[in-house]
């Protein structure tokens, strides 16, 4: 049998990771290096002119024309941080490499920091990744399903109206050869018209070809300027469906990964960030070896999340 290409592919050794980014120096400048590829620009009037001022734990820049401070981690989700960056750069390793994602408890147990720290940081990583993933639609064939996440809680309700149990819509991109690139994994409100309307307006490019086993709210995806086949079940389970192999492997790996690795955790409030740090994973799964400097880049481009912000409920796409 032919060795699977992504699986088998080489990576980055824990080794090769240490060489790269294992002093505060090293980080500093692979940070600087993402943020400012030809040199530091002033945020607030973006000239290339600044001093150094060496601060107590990274340098800053003081910019030359109108006296701006910034820092490498200001104006992204590491700002502020108290964590050295050393850790911020092993937690992206981390969760980058791990196949199914990585608890926080885990995450706290490899960093040597306080559960609150991991989960913290983990949050904000995480949700960094799933922001980078609203960026995205999906273009060409794509399948779609429906799903649900969680279930009951103990001393919970049980069945469809059962607490902590969140609609989602997984879909997936396929290229002509008809194997799958590109995952999308969102929670909604509910399987409604209107509901699947405005994931498809944010999620799927115009002149998709959509191929859904005929849930009523998918056929919304036209008005989103989508084709839309319904494969007839004909008494045959959704699972055993040849035409939607691929959106059944991609659902069948996302429940893998969410119940083997974090057992429960809060879906109504946090799907979203879950959903979107194992889309992004999925998305970029051709190239381990960059994962870690894909991290960092999500890192760079999300903003600033504090604590009171990340504790929020996120809201379905
Ligand atoms: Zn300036």
């Amino acid at each position: 049998m032919a060795r699977n290409r992504i699986q088998f592919q080489k990576g980055l050794s824990f080794r090769e990771f240490n060489a790269l980014y294992s002093t505060e120096e090293q980080c500093e400048a692979a940070l600087e290096k993402m943020r400012w590829p030809d040199g530091f620009r002033c945020p607030r009037c973006d000239s290339q002119e600044y001093g150094l001022v060496h601060g107590r734990r990274h340098k800053r820049y003081q910019c030359r024309k109108c006296r701006h401070q910034a820092t490498v981690t200001a104006g992204t989700v590491m700002e502020a941080t108290k964590l050295p960056l050393t850790l911020w750069f092993l937690a992206f390793y981390l969760i980058g490499h791990a196949k199914n994602g990585i608890s926080s408890l885990e995450l706290s147990r490899h960093l040597g920091v306080t559960c609150n720290t991991a989960w913290l940081l983990h949050s904000k990583i995480m949700r960094s990744m799933s922001e980078r993933e609203d960026a995205y639609v999906l273009r060409g064939r794509v399948q779609l399903d429906d799903a649900y996440l969680g279930g009951e809680r103990p001393g919970g309700k049980a069945g469809r109206g059962s607490e902590n149990k969140v609609p989602i819509v997984t879909a997936v991109s396929l290229n002509v050869a008809g194997k799958p690139i590109h995952t999308k994994n969102l929670p909604v409100r509910a399987f409604t018209s209107e509901e699947i309307g405005r994931w498809a307006q944010s999620c799927l490019g115009k002149g998709c070809a959509v191929l859904s086993d005929g849930l009523a709210c998918f056929r919304s995806v036209i008005e989103a300027g989508c084709e839309h086949t319904v494969i007839v079940t004909g008494g045959r389970h959704p699972n055993d469906l040849p035409e939607l192999r691929w959106i059944n492997i991609v659902q069948s790996n996302l429940k893998t990964s969410l119940s083997g690795t974090f057992h429960a955790f809060n879906f109504e409030k946090y799907s979203k960030r879950y959903l979107g740090a194992f889309s992004f994973r999925f998305n970029r799964r051709f190239n381990l070896e960059k994962m870690t400097d894909r991290l960092l880049n999500a890192a760079c481009c999300c903003g600033p999340r504090p604590e009171r912000f990340l504790r929020q409920a996120e809201l379905a796409a």
